[in-house]
């Protein structure tokens, strides 16, 4: 079956690629054990150099890597550009920071003849989705590689371009080879992976119901992994809040890649004596984005990714109508054609028992939830399955930073600020938004053998 990957602006079909045979992933996955072999002999100012290469690679082929990200996931481009930069600056930070975060320690209380290092453990094997397809990518592999890893690829099925494109980087990069290779395979060969010995860890980025499976076969397997599922982020906002600063925030961490986002805004739970305010703010604010081509510098937001996301967003909007919920904004599918568009939606009165309450929401579609107090606003949020961002809003810094490390489960709170990724900073959820981190110091720990020595 090949892989084809569609413009979901268009509907136009850009390619259909061949899907890799047992014989190519054998391959693929020989080169890249063959490849750990030398490359955790290297010195880490050597892997720096060869990060930095990459880094350098991709600044150099930003537009055509930027331009290939919009065409096969509909994101703008300039958000796409965008991507690639934060991706070049990922790989640098790991070649900056890499040997602090490896550099062997003592640990506390421990004798004198002991230390502990950090040893690579092989070939990874990053199962990864298509709504940041070089950013999960890269910030999963630019750790692992720097801790002396390989990586294997296997991407979203609907963006197997820019996972061809992320090996060819590789290779314009002249790093050494095979250090990451691409297997173009739906996820059906996955098992036969997860089981052989030379791969090593796994780390999935994508739905709680991918993270399941793929935990089950790596349990089975007894490997290593880190899972960065699902969420959806509570965004709270308390009776003193800034509401223009409030709904402005909320309105961009909603729409943030045509709200395809796991970190994007999706539940706004709100205190009852400001909501009808917050209604009226946040709702023209989402009602002034641009949706459109995604290739024209005015459009705020594109399509989502494919016709069959669009559709399932679509049935929960109108299942959350039909228990009660109301539409405020948007709820109807337009532009008609070709394009998965779906406009900025606003539903309030949502309350459990909806999708829009119960379920994460992937598209530009935002959740209002009364709150009758504070208390009832903390609550809510943490009336989820989920666990990944979450965000407070109030003029009170010191209380919400008291009530973003005390009361809000999730894996990052924000205070009056957008739920983000940052290179320096650990990033990942709790409950079924997964486990194990990535990013900063945490992430490159996470596929290291952390081996204690001791010398008598
Ligand atoms: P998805 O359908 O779960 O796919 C993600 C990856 O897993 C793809 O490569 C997919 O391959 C593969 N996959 C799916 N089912 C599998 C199985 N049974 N065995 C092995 N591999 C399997 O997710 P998506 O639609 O691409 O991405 C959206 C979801 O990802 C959302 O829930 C979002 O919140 C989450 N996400 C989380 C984070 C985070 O950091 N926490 C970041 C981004 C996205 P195929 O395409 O071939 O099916």
């Amino acid at each position: 079956m090949p892989l084809v990957s569609i413009n979901p602006a268009t509907g136009r079909i850009l390619k259909r690629h061949r899907e890799h045979t047992a014989k190519d992933i054998e391959a693929a996955l020989a080169a890249t054990h063959q490849a750990f072999l030398g490359w955790r002999e290297l010195a880490l100012a050597d892997r720096a150099r060869h990060l930095n290469a990459l880094g350098a690679a991709l600044r150099k082929q930003a537009e055509p890597l930027a331009q290939l990200i919009t065409a096969e996931m509909g994101k703008t481009l300039t958000d796409a550009r965008l991507e690639i930069e934060k991706c070049a600056a990922g790989c640098e930070f790991y070649a900056t920071h890499a040997a602090r975060f490896l550099k062997p320690q003592r640990t506390l209380g421990a004798p004198k003849n002991t230390q502990v290092v950090f040893e690579p453990l092989g070939v990874i094997l990053a199962i990864m989705p298509w709504n940041y397809p070089f950013w999960q990518l890269f910030r999963a592999a630019a750790p692992a590689l720097m801790a002396g890893n390989t990586v294997l690829l296997k991407h979203a099925s609907n963006t197997t371009g820019c996972a061809l494109a992320i090996e060819h980087l590789f290779r314009d990069a002249r790093v050494p080879a095979n250090l990451l290779r691409t297997v173009a395979v739906s996820s059906k060969a996955i098992p036969a992976l997860i089981k052989d010995p030379r791969v090593r860890g796994v780390t999935l980025t994508g739905s709680t119901g991918a993270g399941r499976k793929v935990g089950a076969l790596a349990g089975a397997a007894l490997k290593p992994c880190v899972f960065e599922l699902g969420g959806s982020d509570p965004y709270i906002i308390l009776a003193d809040a800034d509401l223009d600063l409030a709904a402005e925030i909320c309105a961009k961490a909603r729409l943030t890649n045509s709200g395809q986002s796991c970190v994007a805004a999706k539940r706004f739970i709100v205190v009852e004596s400001v909501r009808a305010a917050f209604e009226q703010k946040f709702t023209a604010r989402m009602a002034a984005r641009r949706m459109g081509d995604p290739t024209t510098a005015a459009t705020d937001f594109g399509p989502l990714a494919r016709l069959d996301l669009r559709d399932d967003l679509h049935a929960q909007v109108q299942k959350s109508v039909k228990r009660g919920a109301r539409l405020l904004l948007g709820g109807t599918i337009q532009p008609k054609g070709k394009g998965a568009f779906y406009p900025a939606t606003v539903l309030t009165d949502v309350r459990p028992g909806m999708p829009a309450y119960d379920e994460e929401l992937f598209g530009p579609v935002a959740s209002i939830i009364a709150a009758k107090d504070e208390a009832d606003a903390l609550r809510i949020a943490n009336d989820s399955d989920f666990g990944l961002g979450a965000a407070v809003f109030t003029r009170n810094r010191r209380h919400g930073r008291t009530l973003a490390i005390e009361r809000i489960e999730a894996g990052m709170v924000f205070v009056n600020e957008q739920v983000r990724s940052d290179a320096s900073l650990p990033f990942g959820g709790i409950k079924d938004s997964g486990y194990g981190r990535e990013l900063s110091t945490f992430g490159i720990r996470e596929f290291v053998n952390i081996k204690t020595i001791w010398v008598s």
